[in-house]
């Protein structure tokens, strides 16, 4: 051997391996990119433990022995206000006024027999009867993409050499994700259909096809809840009530299920119950003996009532949940509670 031959033949076998090396090393970088987005995309949950906050949230009659109070970490856009009831998403300043306001209250109240008046006021707040006759609801154009991308990232690895069990779940997590997200749009257009059924009321949503047209709720898919650092893969949402002035609040967050954990009834059911948030319907079983949570609504909760704050696949529109939105958005109501001002007061008996 000569030494030129030596030397081509040393130059070509580094050649050879510092390119094997950078394929390696660009599958391993790819992997842990998608990996990241995957975990930065999933809301991160944190139960909230601070006696102070949970006391007062008690005070303003949330229910906070049933569903834990929650705070979104990775979110700047929500990290001034707690989840509350699972699914409520109630901002540190609303919880600061009405304090103030209860204190207030019950300064000038005594006894024992003092009504709820006023309670959420500020807090549950309905939708003006301007603001409901066309409700606009778009859902996150780019989901179903995002993870389509993830999908084909993780089939790319795979090309170049055997997926790690980590890779490998996600991969199988992310395709079983994607087939919901897919049908979301049918299952969305389900429920705005049963509650612009809803006889006698002028309550009307719209799904927006466009996706540079405004909207009035922006509908955002989630794959992924991790509360306390434990993956949700239920059915799970996030959505405000209207502020105090009656405006539609466009957060409206959606966790999307895994196919094999997906029941359409649940999934409609929950998409339903979140729009009727939008609107200012609160939880039937939030502790209090009345229905919807609005005045003048059934006072005896149903229990099949959409608005129960747990799921399940036996709840629906039920006569008592129609009655009260004809009574809050009913067409032959002169005196519809949307037109009323708009701090509704709830009434009932229990001492504050
Ligand atoms: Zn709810």
């Amino acid at each position: 051997m000569n030494y030129k031959h030596f030397f081509l033949t040393v130059v070509s076998l580094v050649a050879i391996t510092s390119c094997e090396k950078d394929k390696f090393d660009s599958t391993e970088l790819q992997s842990q990119t998608v990996v990241e987005q995957t975990t930065n995309s999933k809301l991160q949950y944190v139960t909230v433990t601070d006696s102070g906050v949970l006391k007062d949230l008690n005070k303003l009659g949330f229910n906070i022995t049933d569903f834990p109070v929650v705070e979104i970490l990775n979110r700047a856009d929500l990290n001034n206000g707690y989840i509350l009831e699972g699914d409520l998403f109630v901002s540190k300043k609303q919880i600061e006024s009405k304090l103030e306001k209860l204190t207030k209250e019950a300064t000038n109240n005594t006894g024992n027999s003092a009504k709820r008046v006023g309670l959420f006021d500020g807090l549950l707040s309905v939708a003006t009867c301007e603001s409901v006759r066309n409700i606009r609801v778009k859902l996150d154009f780019e989901f179903s993409t995002r993870l389509q991308k993830r999908v084909d990232d993780l089939q790319a690895i795979a090309e170049e050499r055997a997926l790690t069990a980590t890779e490998q779940q996600l991969l199988t997590e992310t395709e079983s994700r994607l087939l919901v997200a897919r049908a979301v749009r049918f299952h969305i257009r389900r429920s705005i259909r049963q509650i612009n059924r809803v006889e006698n009321s002028f309550l009307n949503f719209e799904l927006v096809v466009n996706r540079n047209e405004p909207a009035d709720v922006n509908v955002e898919l989630s794959d992924g809840i991790v509360i306390n650092g434990t993956d949700l893969s239920r059915f799970a949402a996030v959505t405000s009530l209207p502020d105090d002035d009656g405006n539609i609040n466009p957060l409206f967050i959606v966790n999307i299920p895994m196919a094999r954990t997906f029941d359409p009834i649940s999934f409609r059911n929950l998409l339903t119950h979140e729009l009727l948030h939008t609107v200012g319907f609160a939880h039937v079983d939030n502790g209090f003996d009345f229905s919807i949570g609005i005045e003048g609504t059934p006072s005896t909760p149903n229990p099949r009532s959409i608005m129960h704050a747990a799921l399940n696949p036996n709840l629906r529109i039920t006569r008592s949940d129609r009655t009260a939105i004809t009574e809050v958005f009913g067409t032959d109501n002169p005196n519809n509670i949307c037109d009323l001002p708009r701090r509704v007061a709830i009434t009932g008996t229990d001492p504050i």
